[in-house]
């Protein structure tokens, strides 16, 4: 198999909305990846899931969010694999199943910030390189990271999108419009499910 450079998106997607799409997008472009696959995690280590909203709604959601692109995948290895989703497991799990493949983990400042809490975050630093994006009101502090980390961050200039998951539920829950916030056919499917209504 041709050796393909891979970004990975990770995250709750709860739900998926246009920050992490231009994350993607903004990262296959400059950095010249083949793909970007979106893995959502089963349990995040470093917080809770909305309650109400079950892994499969999560993954359908960005399955619809991603049919317009063709070089990104929605991957159900962690929501499979259940547990508290690990990236240093699903990046050995990829690594075993395409050793072909280079991966490359795309991540805003918030999760830069918090690289050194990250489960095995040595071994996965050996691993995979990281691609990091700014996020509105989460300056990046990279000299505050330790140099084996540092040595493996590459930053990207992305256009600054002041949008998060947390923003989106608060808004429906208020029943305010998250109407263009998020991929038409996701907005369409939290309709359907009533989706984070009060
Ligand atoms: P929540 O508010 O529930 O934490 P979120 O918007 O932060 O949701 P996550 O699923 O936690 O979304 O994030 C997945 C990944 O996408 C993380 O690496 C996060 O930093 C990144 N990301 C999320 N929103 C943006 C954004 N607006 N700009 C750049 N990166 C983002
Ligand atoms: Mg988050």
């Amino acid at each position: 198999m041709r050796v393909s450079r891979i970004g990975i998106m990770g995250g709750t997607f709860d739900p998926i909305h246009i920050g992490h799409l231009i994350a993607a997008e903004t990262a296959r472009e400059q950095c010249d990846l083949h793909e970007v696959w979106f893995i959502p995690s089963y349990a995040p280590p470093l917080k809770a899931n909305e309650p109400g909203v079950s892994g499969q709604q999560r993954y359908e959601m960005v399955c619809e969010a991603l049919e317009s692109n063709s070089a990104f995948r929605a991957l159900d290895i962690e929501l499979q694999r259940g547990g508290v989703s690990y990236s240093y497991d699903t990046i050995m799990e990829l690594k075993h199943r395409y050793p072909d493949h280079t991966f490359f983990y795309i991540i805003g400042s918030d999760r830069i910030n918090d690289l050194p809490q990250w489960h095995q975050i040595e071994q996965l630093a050996n691993q995979v390189s990281f691609i990091g994006v700014e996020r509105p009101g989460d300056p990046i502090n990279l000299d505050a990271l330790p140099a084996f980390i540092q040595a493996r961050v590459q930053l990207i200039p992305m256009p600054a999108i002041p949008i998060s998951s947390t923003a989106i539920r608060g808004k429906v829950k208020a029943g305010k419009s998250v109407q263009y916030l998020v991929p038409d056919r996701v907005y369409s499917y939290m309709r359907r499910n009533s989706l984070y209504e009060a």
